[in-house]
């Protein structure tokens, strides 16, 4: 009666959701200031003044002006803004004509998928990744490739990516700064990552898309995020507005196909009919006249620096080991037991809500949310002093 792979996402909602869900009803059980809810990246830096003002302005303009249908990809002088502000900031030459603007990231990136994926192509990204990749690429009729991060330092494992890439691949997915790792990718990473990708395209005759899923740009704790269409030409970029401005329940963001990409138009008008296919015409049009004010602007997202001190701080003394971040807002940490989910419930007992590794891609393994409060993170080292010493 109906799609049984639909009614399996619809019934069994992401292990953050669902945990998430979980703390909303134990903070009302028991007071949000027990529960210690390390588990979804709602930012909690507030969006910045200018967004304020700009939503004010906006209010007092000719209704239609502000509400009406834009084109599908969004309004051109909005999409002009956009390039011309990304041209300030890499030196490149981008228009209108090479962006779609959609509802964040995740509709960016179904898309492209979408736009992208032919009978017998495989969709490669390097674990642990974000969870909803495998649900874009399968549904969109991809096989998926899991390419384990580089063991030490967990940056893109070029000799390991050698080895799975084949001639099935038709582009593989990165994100950095990475959720749910907080790994940046270093430019050396990067390029030696994309010489195999310009090796394996020779290879087998065909370009293979390098995705980099952007939300996180704005937040690295000082090392360079570099700009990955200037170090590898089939780049296709995803961006969202949702951590950058503090703005993920406005669903806005961008696709961008570079020209440097190969038959770019090509690919943007089959990005642009995945769009038509799955409905994501259109975007939020207030915001994107927000996001038209804004361009240049960030959220202050200096405290999430700060929380991550803090949290590391605890792992330290409290004898956990973790992979020190140097972007977005998330610190993946090893369990104590091989069982991460085991490990979650275990620290569900002191009101930690931590997720699983395993919907990531990474076994034994937990991922704890830092952009909370600072006061969340302060309270809740003796919490996990407890979880530590139920292991010692
Ligand atoms: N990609 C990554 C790596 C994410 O962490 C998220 C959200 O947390 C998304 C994509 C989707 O972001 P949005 O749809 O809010 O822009």
């Amino acid at each position: 009666m109906v799609n049984q792979d639909m009614l399996g996402y619809g019934v069994a909602p992401s292990p953050i959701r669902k945990l998430f869900a979980y703390g909303a009803a134990r903070k009302a059980e028991i007071g949000a200031d027990k529960v210690f809810d390390f588990s979804i990246g709602n930012p909690s830096a507030p969006a910045p003044a200018s967004v304020t003002e700009a939503i004010r302005d906006l209010a007092q303009q000719d209704p239609v002006y502000v509400h009406a249908y834009s084109q599908s990809a969004g309004h051109p002088d909005v999409r002009q803004t956009i390039a011309e502000s990304l041209n300030r900031r890499w030196g490149t030459t981008y228009t209108y004509e090479n962006l779609y603007l959609t509802y964040g990231a995740s509709a960016s990136i179904s898309m492209v998928f979408k736009g992208l994926i032919e009978d017998g192509d495989t969709i490669a990204t390097v674990a642990p990744y974000f969870t909803e990749y495998r649900v874009w690429a399968t549904t969109h009729g991809a096989g998926f490739v899991e390419v384990p991060a580089r063991a030490t330092d967990f940056q893109i494992d070029v000799d390991a990516m050698d080895r799975m890439l084949d001639e099935h691949t038709k582009a593989v997915i990165i994100n950095s700064p990475n959720n749910p790792v907080g790994t940046v990718y270093t430019r050396e990473n990067l390029e030696a990552f994309a010489a195999l990708l310009e090796r394996k395209q020779e290879t087998y005759g065909h370009p293979i898309f390098l995705i980099s899923d952007e939300p996180y740009r704005e937040i690295s704790y000082g090392k360079e995020v570099p700009w990955v269409p200037a170090l590898y030409a089939n780049t296709i970029v995803c961006y969202s507005y949702s951590k950058a401005l503090s703005l993920p329940g406005e669903r806005i963001g961008w696709v961008l196909v570079p020209d440097t990409c190969a038959e770019w138009r090509t690919v943007f008008n089959a990005v642009s009919g995945a769009g038509r296919a799955l409905g994501y015409i259109c975007a939020p049009v207030l915001f994107q006249r927000v996001i038209q004010t804004c361009v240049d602007d960030s959220a202050d997202v200096s405290q999430y620096r700060v929380n991550r001190d803090l949290l590391t701080g605890i792992m330290d003394r409290c004898g956990f080991e973790y992979i020190a971040p140097d972007g977005a807002f998330y610190l993946w940490v090893k369990a104590l037991e091989p069982d991460a989910q085991k490990f979650s419930d275990q620290a569900k007992k002191h009101e930690l809500l931590i997720v699983p590794g395993d919907g990531f891609g990474g076994k034994g393994w937990v991922r704890l949310s830092y952009c909370v409060d600072q006061g969340v993170i302060e309270r809740s080292e003796p919490a996990f002093a407890a979880l530590a010493a139920d292991y010692a």
